[in-house]
């Protein structure tokens, strides 16, 4: 037997017990006639001493060990001199009889405890020796018990846990796909799923009723924090549902992982319109930890000779609550910030609310005192408030308004890690028009269902016309994303013209949908939540990364098998592909 305990359960009851242990060396410390071992495995470290107790065999062995060795020992529990109150394990100590090198360790290239010395390529490079981290595992510990929970809730909801191919067709619609050649079938390829969406519309026509899968997705993107270019999904898709149906079946396994996890009760869940969102929001995922809400100014503001607002075809602000005081530094600050290239604003126009009520602000000889007032008054500013005044078009003013915003909510520590505040987007427009390839594009994917009332629209205006699409949004991030499908296969026909497909297109890309639609299929919808991203909120931490076993960096390399790599020619020779070099 190697063990009988593990390295973070003795305590004072065991005193007196003769035990054994296997594990990591966590540090060593020789200290005159006495060594004392850190032994460290999953559940914690437990302090080992050699000393004149122990046979000179044990401590001839005790002094060649290293960091990171791998030990097999037995010992007996006794109460330690001088305690340590920061480890569970810290009252006691284990006097060792017997002790067994199991494997000797290089020297690890950083150190493995919780404020490491390891910079982010190395940890990479050795992310076996990083996930030894207590911190780095507990991420992933958290993983598993998400999961968990979700499957619980799933399954106790009769959804049927069902995989789906990872080889499958690939499909021009949504980001890039990753492709694999066929050894078997040549000069042909298949794809890597973005999401198994068209499998589960089929296992609904096939009335499997409800599905779920805790799934792999891969998209061949431009990669940042929050993305990786394989990622995992909690994927659903529900039958004879109407998107209320979905929505409080998803607020339901949402207020279950944070009750499960968190112990936390989520009592509100609103709902909010695109349209409003981006009224109120600037962008189609508000952050409702605070308020700061944006107000449209434009009535108020125009035809008084002030060039810059009369210009505009809109104008709008926050009110940044406390914040009058800001100096000019700072204000000069928030300018740039907007300024930046990837924010794309112009301008700032403040106004401070002085603590007497009175209105100051930048653009003080255009507008009289009472008018400045209104401003104030619109924007619910009360004495020490700061009003932010932004304008240009509507389309582009809003989101650096928003940008703007949640600055100021970072600046004024509103942005509490352990404050959630989740909430439905509904009502998505369906299509998206791109200048560039003048088509319409779907905002959320080819198969989603136009608002019934909308429908008629689709010939007329289809810009205009809304879909039953959902996304929940947790604290100014997006966590999931669904819809109520098309299940007809004539409006599904109609919807793949829009989108500019021939039907000769539709027909090669998705005519086995189409057909099956032929078939009987129920009415049904579904969602999927970014499982990484859920996880990385429930964790406090701003990078998927930190909660994937083994991710890649940033350029979508796994740095530490270092891929992708090259293959033999004798591979490509059999995949009939010869390699083009890139000048
Ligand atoms: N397949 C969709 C996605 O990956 C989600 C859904 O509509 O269920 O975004």
């Amino acid at each position: 037997m190697y063990r009988n305990h593990t390295c973070g359960e003795i305590r004072m009851e065991n005193i007196g017990q003769e035990i054994l242990l296997a594990g990591w060396v966590q540090r060593v410390r020789n200290l005159g006639g006495m060594t004392f071992i850190d032994l460290r495995d999953r559940y914690g470290l437990t302090q080992l001493v050699v000393d004149d107790h122990s046979s000179d065999e044990v401590k001839n062995i005790a002094a060649t060990l290293g960091r990171e060795f791998v030990l097999q020992t037995r010992g007996v529990v006794r109460e330690r001199s001088s305690k340590n109150s920061k480890i569970p394990t810290g009252d006691v100590e284990l006097q060792i009889t017997e002790l067994n090198v199991l494997n000797s360790s290089a020297t690890p290239p950083f150190t493995i405890q919780d404020d490491t010395d390891g910079g982010d390529e190395l940890r990479m490079k050795y992310r076996y020796l990083d996930l030894r981290r207590e911190t780095v595992r507990r991420n992933l510990e958290l993983r598993a018990k998400m999961a968990h929970v979700v499957r619980n809730y799933l399954d106790s909801n009769s959804f049927i846990e069902t995989e789906t191919p990872v080889l499958i067709k690939s499909t021009p619609e949504g980001a890039r796909d990753f492709v694999v050649p066929s050894r078997m079938n040549p000069n042909q390829f298949y794809a890597l799923p973005q999401s198994p969406q068209l499998f589960k519309q089929l296992l609904m026509v096939a009335g499997f009723d409800r599905y779920y899968q805790i799934v792999k997705c891969f998209r061949d993107e431009d990669l940042r924090a929050d993305r990786q270019p394989e990622f995992t999904q909690i994927d659903c898709e529900m039958s004879y549902v109407h998107q209320e149906d979905v929505l409080n079946m998803f607020e339901g396994l949402t207020k279950n992982i944070f009750k499960e996890i968190k112990g936390i009760d989520i009592v509100d869940f609103p709902r909010m319109t695109f349209a409003d969102a981006f009224e109120k929001y600037g962008n189609d995922k508000p952050d409702l930890r605070f308020g700061m809400m944006i107000h449209e100014l434009t009535d108020l503001v125009k035809g008084k000779e002030f060039k810059l607002f009369d210009d505009a075809e809109y104008i709008g602000g926050i009110c940044a609550t406390g914040c009058s005081e800001y100096t000019r530094k700072q204000l000069d600050a928030l300018t740039e910030f907007i300024k930046k290239p990837q924010i794309g604003g112009t301008g700032l126009v403040y106004a401070r609310v002085n603590s007497d009520g009175s209105v100051k602000s930048s653009v003080d000889k255009f507008y009289a005192p009472e008018e400045l007032q209104l401003w104030a008054g619109r924007l619910e500013a009360q004495p020490g408030d700061l009003l932010l005044i932004l304008s240009g078009g509507k389309e582009k003013t809003l989101p650096v308004i928003s940008s703007l915003r949640l600055e100021m909510g970072r600046q004024c520590g509103l942005m509490d890690k352990e404050n959630f505040k989740p909430l439905w987007v509904v009502d998505f427009p369906l299509l998206e028009w791109n200048e560039e390839t003048q088509r319409f594009f779907a905002m959320h994917h080819p198969f989603t269902s136009p608002k019934p009332q909308d429908i008629d629209l689709l010939d007329i205006d289809p810009g205009k016309v809304r879909a039953n699409a959902y996304d929940l949004v947790i604290n100014g991030v997006e966590i999931g994303g669904g819809s109520v499908r098309i299940f007809d296969s004539e409006l599904q026909a109609k919807m793949f013209k829009i989108l500019g497909f021939t039907k000769e297109a539709a027909e090669d890309q998705f005519g086995f949908l189409m057909n099956a639609f032929k078939f009987g299929a129920p009415p049904h919808a579904g969602i999927a939540f970014g499982f990484d991203r859920l996880v990385s909120m429930f964790a406090g931490l701003d990078s998927i990364r930190d909660v994937i076993a083994f991710p890649k960096n940033n350029s979508g390399r796994d740095v530490m098998n270092d891929s992708p790599s090259p293959i033999a020619q004798a591979q490509l020779d059999e995949l009939y592909l010869k390699l083009v070099r890139a000048e």
